[in-house]
């Protein structure tokens, strides 16, 4: 065969080969975070009850840790874990599973349902009585004393590598926020999109799980960076609108969603996985955990005016979209 022939040849292979890969790099994937949100106990429940509750969720958690492919850490888990079951992990000297799983690479937050949450977790800087005027406000019959402040909270975390990152619920009064640690959070109120980044926004819109950049501001001297999450525990009557809003974001972009860890949550982080099997977009380098998805954004600084105190008229009844 003449050399010339063997060129065309060794071209044409080539653009064949380009017209079949290129799709998939057109589809490529953003990066994605997914955090698991372990809840409080609502304040009301009996201590015996709560300890039942968490000591279940615990075992649900591990459960989903030791299955693949978060058991090799493939796929990176943002484990936001309570108060309540910060405690009980550490009363039951369960620390060495927590630091097994951060050696695996999945990241240890911390969630916390501050007193404007409407299943409030019972640690709060405020006194009592500020409590109590708020919570009352909010339309509350009882109001419990608090178990702790926000530094009782984070100590919680000591014994597990302590804990820089989570979801603090300080959409509405920054105030709920620790002093001195807590660098990226994801409880801004607003969404990381040029176009409504002054709109509020709640977790239940699939877009909030878009960060086209992060934002960034000071809170108690500390520099606090905010990324956005969508809850994804009901998506599934609303895959296609999910799945169009992940195939439209680009591939430097980080898409960050929210289980909860409950039967539901784990049964829909399921299909999300599955979701993204069948697009083809599980590039395992793409999966990181909420922190490290901070280093592929640039950061846009918040205004004044969003870190003001909001107004809002959460009631005190948990209702189930927000918790
Ligand atoms: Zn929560």
């Amino acid at each position: 065969m003449k050399p010339i022939i063997i060129l065309k040849t060794v071209i044409m292979a080539v653009l064949f080969c380009f017209i079949l890969i290129s799709p998939s790099l057109a589809e490529e994937s953003p990066y994605f975070f997914i955090a698991i949100h372990n809840e409080s106990c609502p304040p009301e429940l009996p201590s015996e009850l709560c300890t039942i509750r968490q000591s279940k969720a615990f075992d649900r958690l591990k459960g989903l840790a030791n299955q693949p492919p978060f058991r090799e850490g493939s796929i990176k888990l943002t484990i936001m874990l309570s108060g309540d079951l910060g405690k009980w992990i550490v009363d039951h000297g369960q620390e060495n599973t927590i630091l097994d799983w951060k050696e695996r690479g999945h990241e240890i937050a911390a969630h916390h349902h501050s007193i404007y949450h409407n299943s409030w977790d019972k640690y709060s800087d405020y006194e009592n009585e500020q409590i109590g005027t708020i919570r009352y406000r909010l339309g509350c019959d009882e109001v419990p004393e608090r178990v702790g402040n926000l530094n009782d909270f984070v100590a919680l975390f000591e014994g597990m590598g302590g804990v820089d990152s989570g979801a603090f619920n300080d959409d509405v009064d920054k105030k709920v926020l620790p002093s001195g640690v807590i660098s990226v959070d994801t409880g801004l109120g607003y969404p990381n999109l040029y176009e409504q980044r002054e709109t509020r926004m709640r977790d239940n819109q699939v877009e909030k799980g878009v960060n086209q950049f992060y934002q960034y501001g000071v809170v108690k001297d500390h520099k606090r960076i905010w990324l956005g999450h969508y809850l994804g525990d009901k998506f599934l009557g609303d895959l296609m609108s999910l799945q169009q809003t992940i195939s439209d974001m680009s591939p430097e972009q980080v898409y960050g969603i929210a289980f909860h860890n409950s039967k539901l949550g784990f049964d829909s982080l399921d299909s999300f996985i599955k979701m993204m099997i069948n697009k083809d977009y599980l590039l395992k380098s793409k999966s990181v955990t909420m922190s490290d998805s901070v280093e592929f954004l640039t950061g846009e600084k918040v205004t004044g005016e969003m870190l003001r105190p909001y107004t809002l008229d959460a009631g005190c009844r948990p209702d189930v979209d927000s918790l």
